[in-house]
């Protein structure tokens, strides 16, 4: 590890308002000389973002340390390693994403060219979000670079640390005119966003993410919005208990449980919750020792707020382990907490830390009505090995079929019946949180959890403008051919 050349506790402008309109402005100038349509330009660009991971890696995990404590190496898969690989991923792939697909045509176009080009929005607004606070600022702002687009970058001022290398560091690397970085908290964004973008894109809460697309609509600027919520559970007596104890917990506990994937409940019978409860009790022990204060591995809870709101969440139904908090250090053990019910404040709001409640369901089939009842979340998880029955989910009556709103439907195994009948950003089985190192997938949420996706490929797309095209030429075959079309009419003309 090495020393910050900073460590701050605060990144909010003092005083001096950035004049936002003057760099939208400067921005847009770039993106009107043409250059960031240059796709070696594009290219360079991004190979200077990777330079910057690679010559600053050190100095971004001290950031990550000095904001969350976060461990080397968690800070080295989740976001070091992840931007890295993303990144050349895009090179790799960036001339067949820029080429102009090719859709298939009719008869009456087989003599044109009809294409779709990928089409920069012009300038992008990133806005970053702080509990992946490189990660999830920079993996967008990739995207948008390889897609043509000049980018303001603004980090989240909740990680100042973080905020502070990306603000001191991209523009050693990056051109500064199609892609500043501005700083600054609640107001500087309130300012930010009275501007005129071509596209915005926000990770935050869901409530701040109305706000964002408020301010868009005044401009019908898009967006996409990568948002958070209540991720559930399920997990039902054909899972390895062991296994899914292990996964659940490092799906919850790694960041500290501020993970916007993270699972944040379970749903499962008190059968199940008992050998979970004791499995996960065995691998907290194992991963934190006894006390989990001591443990190097485990991250701290981001700022004050956070923690007395996680501290009031602590009063929902029974620890079944955990429970202990140390506010000097911002320090909330893992705990479980069983005998929830579903009006506790536990379950009213997203968790957003080391606090895992169980509600027990009797089956997948109640698990779906209490999934249904709620907003639709960013991820589903669903730990079941069953794929040929589900009499062991619906009380060994209805073999074969369950009643899904109002519906019997025919069902051959438990993630079928669970993905068929809820709605949710994605779904991962049997696993936590890997699903979003998947290049292939798209990752993002619906309803309240979001609109819109990014990585990979899918991050190109959001940034580019599918511009339709349709090319003729003027030869004397495709004239005749279309010729039926001009006055004056009759049937002649258009009978086939
Ligand atoms: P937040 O929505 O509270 O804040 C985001 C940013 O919005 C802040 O940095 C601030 O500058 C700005 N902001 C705050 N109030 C504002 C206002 N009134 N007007 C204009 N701008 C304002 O989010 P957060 O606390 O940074 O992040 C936590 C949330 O983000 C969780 O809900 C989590 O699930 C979600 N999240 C989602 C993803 C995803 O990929 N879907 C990833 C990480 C976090």
């Amino acid at each position: 590890a090495v020393d910050l050349p900073f460590r701050i506790d605060n990144i909010q402008n003092s005083g001096t308002m950035t004049n936002f309109e003057e760099v939208v402005q400067r921005s847009r100038a770039a993106f009107n000389s043409g250059k960031t349509r240059n796709v070696n330009f594009r290219r360079h660009q991004l190979e200077q973002l990777l330079k910057l991971y690679e010559e600053q890696e050190p100095l971004m995990m001290a950031a990550l340390e000095a904001d969350l404590r976060k461990h080397t190496q968690e800070s080295k898969i989740l976001e070091t390693e992840f931007l890295k690989n993303d990144i050349r991923n895009i090179l790799y792939n960036l001339d067949s994403w820029v080429k102009p697909d090719k859709p298939e045509k009719t008869f009456v176009n087989m003599l044109d060219d009809v294409l779709i080009y990928k089409d920069p929005y012009g300038v992008a607004l990133v806005l970053g979000a702080w509990n992946y606070p490189l990660q999830l600022t920079l993996l967008p702002v990739a995207s948008a670079i390889a897609a043509g687009n000049c980018v303001i970058i603004k980090p989240s001022e909740v990680a100042p640390n973080s905020a502070k290398f990306i603000s001191e560091f991209l523009p050693k690397y990056l051109d500064n005119e199609c892609y500043p970085v501005v700083c600054g908290g609640v107001a500087e964004t309130t300012e930010l966003l009275k501007q005129q973008f071509d596209y915005i894109f926000f990770t935050g809460s869901t409530h701040i993410g109305k706000i964002i697309h408020a301010a868009a609509n005044k401009h019908l600027t898009p967006v996409t919005l990568e948002l958070g919520g209540k991720s559930p559970c399920y997990i039902d007596n054909t899972a390895d208990i062991p296994k899914t104890a292990k996964r659940v917990m490092w799906g919850k506990l790694i960041n500290n449980g501020q993970t916007c994937i993270a699972p944040d409940y379970i749903l499962c019978s008190k059968e199940v919750q008992n050998k979970f409860v004791e499995e996960a009790k065995k691998t907290i022990a194992e991963w934190y020792g006894q006390n989990p204060q001591e443990s190097p591995d485990l991250c701290r809870i981001i700022n004050n707020n956070h923690f007395q709101r996680l501290v009031g969440l602590l009063k929902s139904g029974t620890i079944a382990t955990g429970g202990r908090y140390d506010a000097s250090e911002r320090y909330i053990e893992p705990t479980i907490l069983i005998d929830v019910k579903p009006d506790d404040p536990v379950m009213k709001e997203e968790i957003f830390g080391p606090i895992l409640p169980i509600i027990n369901v009797e089956s997948a089939f109640d698990a779906i009505k209490f999934i249904n009842a709620r907003e639709k979340p960013l991820v589903l998880y669903i730990c079941s090995t069953d794929q040929h029955t589900q009499d062991c989910f619906i009380h060994g009556t209805m073999s074969g079929s369950v009643c899904v709103n109002d519906t019997i439907m025919q069902y051959a195994d438990t993630r079928k019946l669970l993905v068929e009948n809820t709605s949710s950003g994605g779904v991962c089985v049997n696993e936590t949180l890997f699903h979003a190192g998947v290049e292939s997938l798209p990752f993002g949420g619906v309803g309240m959890s979001g609109m819109g996706s990014y990585h990979g490929k899918y991050g190109f797309d959001t940034f580019s403008h599918k511009k339709s095209c349709l090319a003729k030429n003027f030869n004397s075959l495709g004239e005749f051919l279309s010729s039926g079309r001009y006055p004056p009419y009759s049937d002649r003309k258009t009978s086939v």
